[in-house]
């Protein structure tokens, strides 16, 4: 049996884990089919602290890994089918590891950014495709953006976009915005920001030196319309990776996973959220990683607040 799990191996685990690890309490950290997380997906992360000339994705996840294994973290592959946290221990039914038992639990399996699902697009992610303005939108100075979204990420991503782009079109489905009116307005107000409403997205153009446009089919019209671009950043929501807990840990409307304010504790004690998975605001691996560290840090307090409840008895 183990005394703590960690699920997800991004920012937020990784961190747990390095925790956890020096805290001598030698986590297993289950890794997915994408282990590193989101962050290896995207090139250099120029916002990181400590790093003045930026880093790629991929090596600061590295590096993490190994500060977590050099303390003593165990790292195994798997996808975590179920959990039963009914009754203690807690019990992962676990594929390519088979059954494993700990007393404490760390959820860090982040979220995934939705994408449109149309033809030209997982092809040019990286090449002018994101679903990340504050990790992308410096690469576009002085070019022209699309973001595709009527939500309030859709709009804050675009006015944020505003910033390095020369101009920005929003792309939405409808001719009416989701999005809350604050952010509407602020948009509204914003000269750079071009509006294309009513319009449904057909196909991203690229060539070999990356995105050249969009494609969107004008609903009122029935035409289809190409909107020049070098990127297109899609914003219409992310999906938290909470399905394998099918019900057992509170979620929000939005399927986020609801932690006691200022703590990483769920609705189930022992059990601890951090990362994107308990996170819609915020979203930066800086944060993740802080995060991580909470739920190390009160996953220590809970076992050693069991383990002295076992001693006094
Ligand atoms: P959201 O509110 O669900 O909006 C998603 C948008 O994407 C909608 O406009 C939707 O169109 C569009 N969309 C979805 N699937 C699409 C598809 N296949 N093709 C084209 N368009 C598609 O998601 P969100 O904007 O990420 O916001 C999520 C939550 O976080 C919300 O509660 C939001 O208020 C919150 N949030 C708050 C802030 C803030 O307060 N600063 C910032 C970001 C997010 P339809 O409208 O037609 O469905």
């Amino acid at each position: 049996m183990y005394k703590s799990v960690i699920i997800g191996t991004g920012p937020a685990g990784l961190t747990a884990a390095i925790y956890l690890a020096r805290a001598n309490l030698s986590p297993l950290v289950i890794e997915g089919p994408q282990p590193g997380g989101q962050l290896t997906t995207t090139t250099e992360v120029e916002n990181f602290p400590g790093f003045p000339e930026g880093i790629q994705g991929p090596e600061l996840m590295d590096n993490m890994r190994k500060q977590a294994e050099r303390f003593g973290a165990e790292f195994r592959t798997g996808w975590v089918n179920s959990v039963e946290l009914g009754n203690r221990p807690f019990k992962l039914n676990v594929e390519g590891i088979g059954e494993v038992v700990t007393e404490t639990l760390i959820l860090s399996t982040g979220a995934t950014a939705k994408y449109l699902g149309i033809p030209g697009e997982e092809v040019n992610v990286g090449r002018g495709v994101s679903t990340c303005a504050t990790c992308d939108g410096f690469f576009f100075r002085g070019k022209e953006i699309v973001v595709v979204g009527g939500g309030d990420s859709a709009l804050e991503e675009a006015n944020f976009l505003t910033r390095f782009a020369s101009k920005v079109t929003i792309v939405h489905r409808r001719e009416e915005l989701r999005a809350s009116k604050i952010m509407q307005d602020r948009a509204r107000a914003n000269e750079k920001i071009e509006w294309a409403l009513n319009r449904t997205p057909q196909e991203v153009v690229a060539d070999e030196t990356g995105v050249k446009g969009i494609q969107v089919l004008n609903n009122a019209t029935g035409e289809i319309e190409t909107i020049e671009a070098s990127g297109v950043f899609v914003a219409i929501g992310h999906q938290p990776n909470t399905a394998f807990l099918n019900g057992q840990i509170t979620t929000d409307a939005n399927g986020y996973i609801v932690t006691t304010p200022g703590t990483s504790e769920t609705n189930i004690p022992g059990v601890f959220a951090c990362g994107d998975v308990q996170d819609s605001r915020y979203r930066q691996a800086i944060t993740a990683a802080g995060s991580g560290c909470m739920a190390a840090m009160d996953c220590e307090k809970y076992i050693e607040s069991i383990e002295h409840s076992v001693s006094m008895a």
